[in-house]
């Protein structure tokens, strides 16, 4: 990596680079840095990042809502079809009662 002092702003080729923005790679002075939730980003990279981000998750939430929805019908799902199953599985003679025709 390249020292920083021998940078020079992307903007101003006369300023050196005081922060290199970690989003372009590109270094800039320090009038053209912005520190964003404790990155330090270039105007450009800024105006990039709070344009998506907040559809792009509000987005994936709704999906992954939708999805643990769907991942709870089907556990309901399996559940009872498991049920069902222990239900057809249990030897017809335990639902005849015997149990009880014994104690009379
Ligand atoms: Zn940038
Ligand atoms: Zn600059």
């Amino acid at each position: 990596m390249p020292a920083l002092a021998h940078q020079r702003c992307f903007n101003h080729a006369r300023r050196e680079a005081v922060a290199r923005c970690p989003g372009c790679e590109r270094y800039f002075c320090r009038e053209c840095v912005t520190e964003h939730a404790d990155r330090v980003l270039c105007a450009s990279c800024l105006k990039k990042q709070s344009a998506q981000p907040t559809e792009r998750r509000s987005r994936w939430n709704a999906f992954r809502r939708l999805m643990a929805c769907v991942a709870g019908l089907l556990l309901v799902w399996i559940f009872f079809y498991f049920a069902g199953r222990v239900l057809l599985l249990l030897p017809s003679d335990f639902h005849e009662g015997t149990m009880w025709q014994e104690e009379r």
